[in-house]
């Protein structure tokens, strides 16, 4: 299937305007800060999207209180889904930019229910490069947060 892809401008973006009311959804939960409705690409029976009601492009674009609502909505509806469809596994997934497998340049989660079996994959590609690398990489973080 291929991919849906919008770049728009805030305000008429897909998202945008399904938290408007200006597109139709299939709505789980919204409040102030989120709202929950049915992906339209369903990767597996019960796949969910998370979205910040605010357009923020992405994770960067998030307040702190947008990003903890989004986490706490998003365990509320995984929490429902698991109710609801009973998957033996929940995958939460968040993509930042086209390199990260952004597709909608509107901040949400995908909450997935996953089966054994399910085709659903994640190229993960381990690599171990030694303690002082990491304590480099980690060195250059820690300068970053101060
Ligand atoms: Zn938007």
């Amino acid at each position: 299937m291929p991919e849906f892809v919008d770049t728009s401008p805030p305000g008429v973006c897909i998202f945008c305007k399904l938290a408007a009311g200006e597109v139709p959804a299939a709505l789980v939960y919204q409040d102030a800060l989120t709202l929950a409705f049915m992906d339209l690409g369903q990767v597996t029976p019960g796949h969910v999207l998370v979205a910040s009601r605010r357009h923020a492009v992405d994770l960067f674009e998030l307040t702190p209180e947008e990003c903890a609502a989004v986490m706490q909505s998003s365990q509320r509806v995984a929490r429902a889904v698991q109710a609801a469809f009973q998957p033996s596994g929940m995958t939460l997934l968040q993509a930042n930019g086209r390199s990260g497998g952004q597709t909608v340049f509107h901040f949400h989660m995908h909450v997935v229910p996953r089966h054994e079996g399910d085709g659903v994959g994640l190229i993960w590609p381990r690599q171990e490069p030694g303690h002082e690398v990491l304590q480099d990489y980690a060195r250059r973080i820690r300068a970053a947060m101060a």
